[in-house]
């Protein structure tokens, strides 16, 4: 059943959350409007009011509450700079309402409680100031209208009781505007709480994936990301292969030029590999001078892109004048992880790859496969 409406439901409220939540209380609203409706009708019907003039009146306000609901449901009110139409409909329902309270002879007074709801709605949709406003055009229209009323229809209005009337909703209705205010003001506060507090959070779990100085993930959320790659593909077949990344003689740069300046060539490392690595790639910091490549692969085995890729980091990092004197470069460990395997013994052979890049004399990535094949890269092409 309830899947059978659901149609129905997305075609009248939207499948867009947002607009959504604005129409529910367009549908409020409505509601509100067909009891007013069904009431003047039987006025009418009773002889009560005038006929006519009820007619054109329920022709002004559903013309105006289907224009307001089509304007809301197609998002045409969000070009319009008010996306859920909240001020304009309150200005109208106030008119629609003094109207009302015109030609509504003998229940005329029925109104008032509209106007009370109307506040109400003005709390959970407006601005504080908004609803301040709407509080202060209610009272002088009301004045407005009783005055006119009492000058232009002095036979059917008796002007005292008029006057004594428009004096307790005078003073009656800056309390609810009040109150309304205050209670919007609050909940303007709780909103721009909640938007702090999920700015904080997002900046917070940003820090909690990132190296603070080089800027790129830490170690723990690419063992996570590592996970993840490894699900898909168990999922889709996609492969990767990693690369085990440690600088050359790092200690050395530490000791002949400072600690500052080895922080500068990690960082100047991380920017020469994130520029020339692609998107899909992650490159982490593993530790200390270590660094930890993960590239998606479209199959089992693909670490020639990987050599070509640490082959263009090394070019990179050549160019960057951060040590003039001296050229930078690193070892590296590559592998590729085949499905079934733990992610464990994958960076384990990383590891022992990047040993054996070490002892072969550093400045070159050595690959390991998984049948322990170990095939070194000619150090002229993989050598910086
Ligand atoms: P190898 O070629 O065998 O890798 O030699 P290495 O000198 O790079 O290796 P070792 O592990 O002996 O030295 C790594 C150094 O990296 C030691 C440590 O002080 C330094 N280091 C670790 N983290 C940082 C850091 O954040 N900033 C700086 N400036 N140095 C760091
Ligand atoms: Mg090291
Ligand atoms: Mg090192």
């Amino acid at each position: 059943m309830k899947e059978r409406l659901r149609p129905l439901v997305d075609l009248l409220l939207s499948r867009d959350p947002q607009i959504r939540s604005r129409l529910v209380f367009s549908w409020i609203a409505i509601y509100g409007y067909s009891a007013g409706s069904i009431v003047l009708l039987l006025a009418a019907h009773m002889g009560l009011v005038h006929a006519r003039s009820i007619f054109w009146l329920l022709g002004f306000i559903w013309t105006g509450v289907l224009t307001f609901y089509l304007l809301v449901r197609t998002g045409w009110s969000s070009r319009l700079g008010y996306p859920g139409m909240d001020f304009p409909q309150c200005i109208f329902a106030l008119i629609a309402m003094m109207a009302g309270y015109v030609v509504a002879g003998p229940i005329r007074e029925g109104v008032m409680p509209l106007v009370t709801l109307l506040l109400i709605f003005g709390v959970f949709t407006l601005e504080p100031r908004q609803v301040l406003l709407i509080g202060a055009l209610t009272v002088i229209c009301l004045g407005a209208v009783v005055g006119g009323m009492v000058l232009f229809m002095p036979g059917e209005y008796d002007g005292r009781a008029a006057l004594l009337k428009f004096t307790l909703c005078a003073l009656i209705l800056p309390a609810i505007s009040a109150v309304a205010y205050y209670v919007a003001r609050i909940r303007l506060r709780v909103k721009q709480q909640k938007i702090e507090l999920r700015q904080a959070l997002s900046m917070l779990q940003e820090v909690a994936i990132r190296d603070d100085m080089t800027g790129l993930v830490n170690r723990r959320h690419m063992l996570q990301l590592l996970d993840q790659q490894r699900e898909r593909q168990a999922r889709t077949g996609e492969g990767f292969c990693v690369a085990l990344i440690d600088l050359d003689h790092f200690k050395q740069i530490n000791d002949q030029h400072g600690h500052h300046v080895g922080d500068e060539v990690l960082k100047d490392f991380s920017l020469a590999a994130v520029s020339v690595l692609r998107q899909t790639d992650v490159l982490a910091r593993w530790g200390g001078e270590e660094f930890l490549l993960m590239m998606p692969t479209p199959g089992e085995t693909g670490f020639e892109q990987v050599l070509q890729a640490l082959d263009r980091v090394r070019q990179m990092l050549m160019a960057m004048p951060t040590l003039p004197d001296r050229p930078v470069s690193f070892s590296a460990g590559v592998t590729c992880h085949p499905p079934g395997e733990s992610l464990r013994e994958t960076l384990e052979r990383a590891d022992r790859a990047l040993y054996q890049a070490k002892a072969a004399g550093r400045a070159r990535s050595v690959v390991l496969t998984i049948e322990d094949n170990l095939t070194q890269a000619s150090p002229d092409s993989h050598s910086a």
